[in-house]
């Protein structure tokens, strides 16, 4: 290791960090990356839709520590930020579908269980508390780029819990003084993302089908857009809030994106051109088309000029970039 790159993993040392949902996608990759910072990193989940086998190679880390808990228990939330500097909030019910079957239990953890971690947060004077926004607070805006400030009418239940959480975030950081800054991620893709369930993100679940040679199902025409962005880019964004210095960038929300967007057209095109590299078998698989899905919206292209002026962030990974590396993850890990 050089120097620079000494003193860059040293950078997070000895800070204290709580991530919920720390055993699923984000939250395992945010654990990892922190980890290795030298950070003290302490997650805090229920394994609701995230794997112990996440978690499994941080287990004999001493700066690890798991709290197996639920966010919808207040007590759970208290013991998970005892003594910490931040918290990097991911715990949620993802997906637009699951809140339509079931938005009783979506409400509950992402905005009851969001409410209880922000009072648990607030009561133990934690320094900030960063969470995970979403794009789907849009709506049915038409604007494109989407810009922080111009939002629609949420198009789903989830969507509705999402946009909640930026109203309390900007209450408790009126009233209580409570230091917060909410990410919108859109579309995030990368190593550890779930391929299973009738829930899963579209890439997972399309590179396991070709990987299997079977047809992925485009909903629609494959004309619908979206700025898909890789993990990389995120845990970036989680570190610049955590760590910013400049006052005019808190209490307030950014678009964690890339700024490009990609049809699923385009996409499954770049799947299938980049995993016939490793099996020449996978050029045979065609698509398949099926209708559209209710609350999706049809094009999503964020600005991320707030966060390069504020954060300084510049995202690491284009699309392609990024699929290369999830990808070869996908190919090494699940194939
Ligand atoms: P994920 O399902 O892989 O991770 C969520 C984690 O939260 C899981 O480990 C789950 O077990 C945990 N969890 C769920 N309910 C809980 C509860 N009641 N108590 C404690 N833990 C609980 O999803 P992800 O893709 O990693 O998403 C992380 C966050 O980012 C979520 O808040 C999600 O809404 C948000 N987000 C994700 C995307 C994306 O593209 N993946 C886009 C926008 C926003």
């Amino acid at each position: 290791m050089t120097d620079t790159k000494k003193e860059d993993a040293a950078n997070c040392k000895g800070l204290n960090i709580l991530i919920t949902g720390g055993a699923g996608f984000i939250g395992s990759n945010l654990t990892e990356y922190f980890l290795n910072k030298q950070a003290k990193v302490r997650v805090l989940d229920n394994f609701a839709t995230g794997h112990r086998h996440n978690l499994e190679p941080f287990l004999n880390n001493p700066n690890f520590e798991l709290i197996e808990g639920d966010i919808r228990s207040i007590a759970d939330c208290s013991t998970a930020v005892a003594g910490m500097d931040y918290v990097l909030h991911q715990a949620a019910l993802g997906s637009v579908p699951r809140s339509i079957n079931d938005p009783i239990t979506t409400n509950d953890v992402n905005v009851s269980g969001f409410l209880n971690m922000l009072v648990a947060a607030k009561d133990a004077n934690v320094k900030r508390f960063i969470y995970a926004a979403s794009s789907s607070t849009y709506g049915d805006s038409e604007a494109l780029p989407k810009v922080e400030d111009v939002i629609g009418k949420p198009l789903s239940p989830y969507a509705i819990t999402k946009y909640v959480n930026e109203l309390y975030a900007e209450i408790f950081s009126k009233t209580y003084g409570l230091e917060c800054i909410g990410l919108r991620y859109f579309n995030v893709f990368g190593r550890k993302q779930d391929p299973q369930g009738a829930y899963a993100a579209v890439i997972p679940k399309f590179v396991m089908q070709y990987m299997a040679y079977e047809s992925p199902i485009i909903n629609g025409g494959g004309d619908y857009s979206r700025d898909f962005t890789y993990i990389d880019n995120v845990i970036q964004m989680n570190e610049r809030a955590m760590l910013t210095t400049n006052k005019e960038a808190i209490n307030t929300v950014y678009n964690t994106a890339v700024g490009d967007r990609t049809t699923l057209n385009q996409l499954v095109q770049y799947i299938k051109e980049d995993l016939t590299a490793y099996d020449e078998k996978i050029a045979t698989v065609e698509v398949i088309y099926g209708a559209n899905r209710v609350g999706d919206i049809p094009h999503s292209l964020a600005s991320i000029e707030k966060a390069e002026k504020l954060l300084g962030y510049k995202p690491s990974h284009t699309i392609k970039e990024g699929l290369k590396e999830a990808l070869a993850w996908y190919w090494e890990n699940l194939k």
